[in-house]
């Protein structure tokens, strides 16, 4: 990116992308268009066919809507098992666990914007209900502090894109870890083959 704009946003799918997006230009004009260059950088999304599955959702936006982009493309799973075994096991509560990938992504955000020039950063993963908007918050505020770039607390989820903005585009069943997948799918009833019974837990043979 060249003449940086003002604000580095991490991306952390295109849908959230979107919704940040339509919540910053309320019903005026696009907001993000001058003052956003945005930072695709997820070591966090596994299996590597899923992650392929968002960079490419993000890349088919933003050639609808362009902006400013680098993308890391590289798979995370081995950055991503460091971080979470730092002590030796994984940390005990999602919450922990949650708080670890943040600063994971957040610092690598705020890292390259210092490199790149912008004067602040933050996060699409603030336009998610699904997200810890607190932690997130906290989080952000921990790695400004650190890097000396401003952290933007905005509230990105007050609109969400209109239908045909993401029509085509994939959007993701769970977070993205792996632990995040389990938790999606294990009290499911979703089986693989249609038409078929659900999986019966072990040891129930009718
Ligand atoms: S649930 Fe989501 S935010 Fe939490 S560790 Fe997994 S990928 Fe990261």
């Amino acid at each position: 990116m060249t003449n940086s704009p003002p604000l580095l946003l991490h991306v952390c799918c295109a849908p959230c992308l979107a919704t940040a997006r339509a919540s910053a230009a309320g019903h005026g004009p696009d907001a993000f268009a001058a003052n956003v260059g945005i930072f695709f950088y997820n070591p966090n999304i596994h299996p590597l066919m899923e992650f392929r599955r968002r960079e490419k959702a993000l890349r088919v936006y933003l050639e609808r809507y362009p902006l400013p982009a680098e993308i890391v493309s590289e798979y995370g799973l081995q950055t991503f098992l460091e971080r979470m075994l730092s002590q030796g096991k994984p940390p005990a509560s999602r919450r922990d666990r949650c708080a670890e990938c943040y600063r994971l992504r957040l610092g690598k955000t705020a890292e390259t914007a210092r490199f790149r020039g912008f004067a602040a950063f933050s996060t699409t993963l603030l336009a998610s209900r699904e997200q810890d908007r607190d932690l997130l918050a906290e989080i952000g505020r921990e790695t400004a502090a650190k890097s000396g770039l401003a952290f933007i607390d905005a509230d990105w989820r007050k609109i969400l894109p209109d239908a045909a903005t993401l029509r085509g585009i994939y959007k993701q069943p769970y977070c993205g870890c792996l632990f995040s997948e389990e938790e999606r799918y294990r009290d499911s009833g979703k089986h693989l083959y249609k038409g078929s019974k659900p999986l019966q837990p072990p040891g129930n043979t009718r």
